[in-house]
């Protein structure tokens, strides 16, 4: 196990006060803070390197491509992807996410054809099938879960049959915290000869992921929940997939000649990366994957998930708790409400006390309408949460709770 309050040095802004009370962070789902090293791998670049990349013979463009190139590699290790081609960077998991929806659908998909997604979808990968069914005429169908927020895998292996193309799945819900069994999934929609992709918004960020393993089609993440900046996130598909799809968008870099009369198109990846890159972003990212995989992702995976069986235990002590999602194989996310309060509520008074939780529907209203409730209540834990933040956030649920 690595050193606490080491790691949380690494984190500036885990040591500020709000309402002059020590911040106590618990969104890290909704997005990660930031180490120093990824910070200061933005200012480096911007200080020292910057220039356009894959354009320039110049030194800098070079050396900018260089940096840009090894992270894309980073990435590449990370996933433990077969090559660097089936890396593309985009902006984050919902784009990576209508990129497939769009490319893979023009590529794949006929009217009539279903494409599976499960109860516990982000609304990201919800509503870009959904605008493809108004374009395509294809069919969605939900796999259920359980009070428990279990998939019920009985009903999933219903549900897939010969018209069955493509299987999205959240590897872990980002409102249960429930780690589905995406590898034995993935290969029940390969048995009837349907694809399968991984939102790993989720999942990346808290154990190891490895694309072989899973057997996966496609997976996605972004990189600003796992320690990495905002606004560059990846898209990791097969490479005999990508190969068939086409452009996502047009533009500068993702051509290999152009014409008035005909365009031909870039080698993989560069065919789905149009425009100037974020090639800033993709470095600091590369040193935000050093950071976890330096701490090791078993270790991160051990802490957090001793953190939210302490969490959830002490919060079940609370009269009036209602605790949401109580899967055997759970991670990081605890949802809940407090009998009598709107989460609103429970969030600005906790909110007063220095503690950052998340309310409301969680971009998964269809999930919410399967609890019967409108919101829930939510904290997220992180490589550098503490048991005494657990301890504050318990303490400042049941002050709030008694002032109802
Ligand atoms: N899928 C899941 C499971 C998520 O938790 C999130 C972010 N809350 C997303 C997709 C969307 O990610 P982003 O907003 O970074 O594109």
């Amino acid at each position: 196990m690595y050193d606490l309050s080491s790691v949380r040095a690494d984190f500036p802004i885990l040591s500020r006060e709000v309402y002059k009370r020590p911040l106590v962070y618990l969104d890290n789902a909704a997005t990660t803070q930031k180490p120093r090293c990824v910070v200061e791998a933005i200012a480096e670049e911007y200080y020292s390197v910057n220039a356009n990349v894959h354009r320039g013979v110049h030194f800098l463009s070079q050396q900018a491509t260089d940096l840009h190139e090894a992270a894309r590699e980073r990435v590449r290790s990370f996933l433990n992807a077969r090559s660097s081609a089936e890396i593309v960077f985009t902006r984050g998991t919902t784009e990576s996410l209508n990129l497939v929806a769009f490319s893979y659908g023009e590529a794949f998909l006929r009217e009539g054809d279903e494409v599976v997604l499960t109860v516990m979808e982000h609304h990201s990968n919800i509503v870009p099938w959904q605008l493809l069914r108004e374009r395509k005429g294809i069919r969605l169908r939900v796999v259920p879960m359980n009070d428990a927020g279990e998939l019920d895998l009985e009903a999933y292996r219903n549900l897939l049959n010969e018209r069955t193309r493509l299987v999205c799945c959240a590897h872990v819900s980002n409102v249960l915290g429930t780690v589905n069994p995406v590898r034995e999934m993935a290969a029940m929609a390969h048995a009837c000869g349907a694809h399968f992709l991984v939102d790993g918004a989720q999942s990346v960020p808290h154990f190891p992921v490895d694309v072989q393993s899973l057997d996966c089609d496609f997976l996605v993440f972004s990189g600003h929940k796992v320690y990495g900046p905002t606004g560059i996130g990846v898209l990791y598909g097969r490479e005999e997939l990508l190969e068939q799809m086409p452009p996502y968008q047009g533009g500068g870099e993702m051509i290999a000649r152009v014409s008035f009369e005909r365009t031909t198109f870039e080698r993989l990846p560069f065919k789905f990366e149009a425009g100037t890159p974020d090639y800033v972003g993709t470095h600091a990212l590369a040193r935000a994957l050093d950071y976890v995989s330096d701490l090791g992702l078993d270790a991160i995976q051990c802490h957090e998930r001793e953190l939210t069986r302490y969490a959830m235990e002490q919060m079940a002590l609370l009269p009036g708790m209602q605790l949401y999602g109580t899967a055997r194989e759970k991670d990081a996310v605890v949802a809940f409400n407090l009998e009598g309060i709107h989460p609103l509520d429970l969030g600005t008074l906790l909110d007063r006390l220095g503690i950052a939780i998340r309310t409301g529907h969680h971009c998964a209203q269809p999930l919410m309408e399967r609890c019967g409730v409108e919101g829930m209540a939510r904290a997220s834990f992180a490589l550098y949460t503490t048991r005494a933040e657990v301890d504050a956030f318990v303490a400042g649920l049941d002050r709030v709770r008694k002032m109802f």
